[in-house]
């Protein structure tokens, strides 16, 4: 794609967005919850079901092996897109499923009484209740690394907080409430240092920068494809071949087994070990999509996009009397939790669904964090590269008229 798209061109790549709600346009804000699909996605979805339909990897037939190939195809598709070999790539429902695997897969089996898994203040709950289960199981304990006043972690506390009970690390790449952008490459280095395993949830950095795996050099990171343009109940784990080996399976069932008797049973190769059942084929094949729709356009090239929407969207609200912005650490993601004086959260999001306006309002899936930063309840407007300064504006006008509604 050229240098500068027309961002226009592409907007209208999404049916959705020209509906209307509440008798006024849209104004879709609320895509760090759940991104809105583009027309190439969901046509691949609507071919597969139109053309291709089968279940993968167990029939001969020709339809069978048009879908097993679709859903390989996509897999191959998410492989190049973060850098990764395919069969490292272990396809699942999203990041909560992801971390579950590990929590069960990985470390229930290895920890112990004793050992310590370190979180940050920054967490989704993803990233806690898998290993609150399993520090439940096993006797491990869990630490919390603090953030600074601006959001950002305090890196001298984490690093010094990887004390040699330590044995894993569970970080957020980006903060889904503060859009901190961790330096993950750094803190995985240090990590490493110590004997740490660590484990990476990508689910808001993945849609909106060029993301490359083993450049982190994490051990394991995990991602959802629903925020990424592509279909719901979409996502991946991403860990280096011996370590999946080395794991046992987390679901049994069909397809992840090669050879089953009452005797016992032979698992699949990685990364198809991880994958009983039957998968959300047709989601995989609207991920594909997504991912060939992101590539066209260009990763840096959206990253610079939602830079320039974040800049002018923090510029025009930081203007209105009374409202504080949640989250303020430099090279944030296009993710802004605030809070106005004397308003609720939900009132506020309640008041501008009635102008046409989606935010998301309360703790965001990150209870922790909230109770750190001492509200109750934040508002968040989360932008993609389809959004416009023209929408910023109107947003800004909303709020500005809902404020004196509610002061
Ligand atoms: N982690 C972060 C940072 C998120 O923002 C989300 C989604 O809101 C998740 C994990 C969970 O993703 P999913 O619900 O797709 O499993």
């Amino acid at each position: 794609m050229s240098a500068t798209p027309d961002w226009s061109a592409i907007r209208g790549d999404f049916p959705l967005l020209t509906r209307e709600v509440n008798g006024k346009p849209l104004i879709y804000f609320d895509s760090a919850n759940t991104s809105q699909k583009p027309e190439q996605v969901i046509a691949a979805v609507d071919d597969f079901y139109r053309h291709h339909n089968a279940n993968v990897s167990r029939a001969v037939h020709t339809l069978g092996s048009e879908a097993t190939e679709a859903y390989e195809g996509a897999r191959g598709k998410l492989a190049r897109f973060l850098n990764v070999r395919a069969d490292e790539l272990v396809l699942c429902s999203g990041t909560t499923f992801a971390m579950n695997l590990i929590a069960y897969s990985w470390a229930l089996p290895k920890l112990k009484a004793g050992d310590t898994i370190l979180l940050t203040r920054m967490e989704h709950h993803a990233n806690i209740v898998p290993w609150q289960l399993v520090a439940e199981r096993t006797g491990a304990t869990i630490k919390v690394a603090n953030l600074r006043p601006d959001g950002s972690l305090d890196l001298d506390a984490l690093y010094a907080a990887m004390t040699p009970d330590v044995k894993l690390l569970g970080v957020a790449h980006v903060s889904n409430v503060l859009g901190t952008v961790n330096p993950v490459r750094e803190i995985c280095k240090e990590a490493r240092k110590r004997g740490i395993v660590t484990v990476v949830d990508g689910s808001q950095a993945v849609p909106h920068m060029a993301v490359d795996i083993p450049a982190i050099g994490c051990d394991f990171y995990a991602f959802t494809g629903h925020k990424l343009c592509g279909p719901t109940g979409t996502g991946a784990l991403w860990a280096r071949k011996e370590l999946l080996e080395a794991m046992p399976p987390f679901l049994g069932g069909g397809e992840m087994i090669k050879e089953v008797s009452f005797d016992g049973t032979v698992f699949n190769d990685v990364p198809r070990k991880f994958e009983a059942g039957t998968p959300n084929i047709a989601g995989f094949v609207g991920l594909g999509a997504a991912v060939d729709y992101l590539q066209a356009i260009g990763m840096d090239t959206i990253h610079a996009r939602e830079s320039e929407l974040l800049a002018y969207a923090t510029k025009v609200l930081s203007d209105i009397p009374g409202l504080r912005i949640i989250g303020t650490a430099p090279g944030k993601a296009a993710i802004i939790s605030f809070v106005v004086e004397g308003a609720h959260a939900h009132d506020l999001a309640t008041l501008l669904d009635i102008e046409g306006i989606a935010v998301r309002s309360g703790q965001h899936c990150a209870h922790p964090l909230l109770q750190s930063l001492g509200v109750s309840a934040t508002c968040r407007a989360s932008f993609a590269f389809y959004n416009t300064k023209d929408e910023i504006d109107r947003f800004a006008a909303a709020l500005r008229k809902v404020r004196t509604l509610l002061a």
